[in-house]
């Protein structure tokens, strides 16, 4: 399977950051990559990295098409701006703008009326797995969905497992704890989760990225922090290149 690597910006960057990224940066054959920039420099991001075989996606998105929402941008919108995904229930979301699963199976099911491909964060928090429940949270937020959106939803989707504790913290989960999650989440999806790509995220560097890549039921990463370095993404990139994953080893 190809690789998946998706660099989450987050509230970083501005136009200059955008160039200068897309000038320094290179993509490696054999990996399918989706920049997020904040909403306000997508066109910019569509713009500057054209012809580069790069796809976008937007950090979150309104859960309704287009109306009275003071402030809110529509799933509709983005794909209007070039846009082909959409990152929904991002721990950042749910922990600091209240977003429920309720509101996540929303905006999920609004990312695919619109035609993008929804990338679903689940993830536990540190007191969840230090009480032995890691799994059940997870299995939790994708039967939200799955409930909102019809279990086929999940068929072929985008499932990041972001570990709370590992977001931004430089913790990262060990591989064998990758692992073990990612084939819970493949098995919990219709048809043994094989036309799904299950990324991790949660502190990926170029230091650690091949070991977790090295995990069979690891798809590729949603990287933050170190998506902001060009040549640490790349890095990134490269190891998920060589992965057995996308080399058949
Ligand atoms: C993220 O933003 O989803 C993320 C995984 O961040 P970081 O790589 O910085 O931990």
């Amino acid at each position: 399977m190809t690789p998946l690597l998706v660099a989450n910006w987050k509230m970083h960057g501005d136009k200059d950051f955008v160039a200068r990224f897309a000038r320094a940066w290179r993509a490696p054959p054999g990996v399918d990559v989706v920049i997020c920039p904040s909403w306000g420099y997508l066109d910019c991001a569509v713009s500057a990295f054209a012809g580069r075989g790069v796809r976008f996606g937007v950090q979150t998105t309104a859960s309704e098409p287009s109306g009275a929402f003071t402030g809110e941008n529509a799933a509709e919108m983005a794909r209007d701006l070039g846009a082909a995904f959409a990152v929904v229930g991002h721990s950042e979301r749910r922990q600091m703008f209240g977003e429920t699963d309720a509101v996540v199976a929303k905006k999920f099911r609004a990312a695919g009326r619109a035609g993008l491909t929804p990338i679903l964060c689940v993830g536990e928090n540190r007191t969840e797995r230090l009480a032995g429940n890691a799994e059940q949270v997870v299995r939790g937020q994708l039967d939200a969905v799955a409930r909102a959106a019809g279990p086929d939803a999940l068929r072929d989707a985008v499932i990041a497992y972001e570990p709370v504790w590992a977001i931004g913290t430089g913790e990262t989960a060990t591989p064998a704890q990758a692992q073990s999650m990612h084939a819970a989440i493949r098995g919990a999806l219709p048809n043994g989760g094989r036309a799904a790509r299950v990324l991790y995220g949660g502190s990926v560097k170029a230091a650690n990225a091949a070991r977790i890549f090295a995990e069979p039921d690891v798809d590729g990463a949603l990287v933050g922090g170190a998506s902001l370095d060009a040549n640490e993404f790349a890095a990134i990139c490269l190891a998920a290149m060589a992965s057995p994953s996308a080399t058949g080893a």
